[in-house]
């Protein structure tokens, strides 16, 4: 991991044995780290910090991990920053909560600290992959797009989409299971200075899913935020 010594992590965790043991290991893994105590701290460092990914505990004195996630993917700068997060299992339906929110990953307390490093650099393969993706094509079960014939199949048959329609659904592709929220799509898809409202977005998803049916399910809304591609695409029939 020669090539993420620069690498920023911010852990937010109030338990300072926790925070310190967390802490210790991604140190040793070459990670540079800074730590917050709280969620209000967690913000101001996010923004003096500019970490690449966060290690967030969701039970937090004052603004919980909910709330700094929510804000997290909410700010254009730090829509897609990946985020673990720390969850205690009587917390179970609060991790529901947490990943529809978009954290990429959770941990459950207690947790081994190697098991965290692994997780940690999973994700960091993962977005690697993600950024460096210079794929022309991209297939969710039945669904094949091909973006150097700008075409998209289900089945093997050609669906008609606008030019709008179609880099809607490239971007869900590109970052499937993540959460984008509308302001995401509305500024990659229609381009900073559309005059466009967020709700143009929904109008969009609703179009695809009526020409894509199996989109239906498989494009998810959450709730105040945005949207996200299922990670699991549907089988072939
Ligand atoms: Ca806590």
């Amino acid at each position: 991991m020669s090539g993420r010594t620069l690498t920023k992590i911010l852990i937010v965790e109030d338990e300072p044995e926790i925070a310190q043991l967390v802490n210790l290991y991604m140190g040793k893994e070459g990670f540079r780290t800074s730590v917050a105590k709280s969620g209000g701290e967690a913000l101001k460092l996010l923004k003096s910090e500019r970490p690449d990914l966060v290690i967030l505990d969701l039970m937090l004195p004052e603004i919980d991990g909910i709330e700094v996630c929510k804000r997290i993917r909410n700010a254009p700068d730090t829509a897609l920053l990946p985020i673990i997060m720390l969850t205690a299992k009587a917390e179970e339906s609060d991790t529901i909560v947490g990943l529809e929110l978009g954290a990429d990953d959770y941990v459950t307390k207690p947790f081994s600290p190697k098991a965290l490093v692994a997780r940690v650099k999973a994700l960091f393969r993962r977005l690697d992959r993600e950024t460096s993706d210079q794929r022309l094509s991209f297939s969710f079960g039945p669904l094949a797009m091909d973006l150097s014939r700008h075409e998209v199949t289900v089945n093997g048959k050609e669906v008609s989409l606008t030019a709008k329609e179609f880099g809607l659904l490239e971007y869900l592709l590109r970052h499937q299971g993540r959460v984008l929220t509308r302001d995401v799509l509305l500024n990659t898809v229609w381009g900073y200075d559309y005059y466009g409202t967020t709700r143009t977005v929904d109008v969009h998803i609703r179009r695809l899913k009526l020409k894509i049916p199996l989109l239906n399910d498989a494009i998810i809304s959450i709730k105040s935020l945005g949207y996200k591609l299922s990670d699991q695409a549907p089988a072939l029939s």
